[in-house]
């Protein structure tokens, strides 16, 4: 294939806007923001069941202590009468006797169960620490997230200038080139995967960096300006500069 040799050189400054693009792109796909995203989204799960569970264990323990509560007032309600009773005279010996045991099982029934409520009252002093610890946790991993994707957006608003910018180098200097020689380059583009062009630099292809040498060097040095050179390699247009050594 011929083509001009300065349309040639133009593909040269076509590559470089592909690897900018490229760059960008593989940026985009692998932005440090995202995990950083993700590690506080991950977070806030864990800091959001932790609460889920500490408040229903505060809950769990408000209601226990009303039950038993309510269970000291009866005991309370029950050695009242059994006192009335005794204060009242009515009672007789043997009736006075057992209200005597009842009243004093009742004072020992009593006295467990306010232990039993003091103890409670202890475990939901734990309980309302956790919660506050998980309630502070999930705070803390909200504002991450929000600082994280407000530099995230930043970073792709950034990428976005950024291959917009090199998106019109891109066009306007493929607008230039020769359409025939345009579709190689871009053909090559895709089979590669990013460039469709490189130069000869000291006799090695700066696509992918193998060295020519026997027939092909010769090739290359006895080619006519015009004609276009490919990398057996790779397969680019390789692009002949001042510095390709020659
Ligand atoms: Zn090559």
């Amino acid at each position: 294939m011929q083509a001009d040799h300065f349309d040639q050189q133009k593909l040269l400054a076509l590559a470089a806007e592909d690897v900018a693009l490229a760059q960008l792109a593989h940026r985009r796909r692998t932005l440090p923001e995202n995990a950083a995203v993700s590690a506080a989204e991950e977070a806030q799960r864990e800091f959001a069941a932790d609460v889920v569970r500490a408040e229903t264990e505060v809950r769990d323990l408000d209601r226990e202590q009303k039950r038993i509560e309510a269970d000291v007032e009866s005991v309370r309600a029950r050695s009242a009468r059994d006192q009335q009773r005794l204060d009242s005279g009515a009672a007789t010996p043997k009736e006075m006797t057992s209200l005597q045991q009842e009243m004093a099982s009742l004072a020992r029934r009593q006295g467990d169960l306010e232990d039993q409520v003091l103890e409670i009252m202890e475990r939901r002093e734990a309980a309302d620490a956790t919660l506050a610890t998980a309630q502070a946790g999930l705070a803390g991993a909200r504002a991450d997230q929000a600082a994280a994707e407000q530099a995230r957006d930043a970073a792709l608003a950034e990428i976005a200038e950024g291959e917009q910018e090199h998106g019109a180098k891109r066009a306007e200097v493929a607008g230039t080139v020769s359409s025939p020689l345009l579709a190689v380059y871009e053909r090559v583009a895709t089979q590669t995967g990013s460039t469709g062009a490189a130069a000869l630099h000291a006799r090695r292809c700066e696509g992918c960096r193998i060295e020519l040498y026997g027939t092909e060097l010769a090739a290359a040095r006895n080619a006519d300006p015009h004609t276009v050179l490919r990398c057996e390699n790779c397969n680019r247009i390789l692009v002949r500069t001042a510095e390709s050594g020659l």
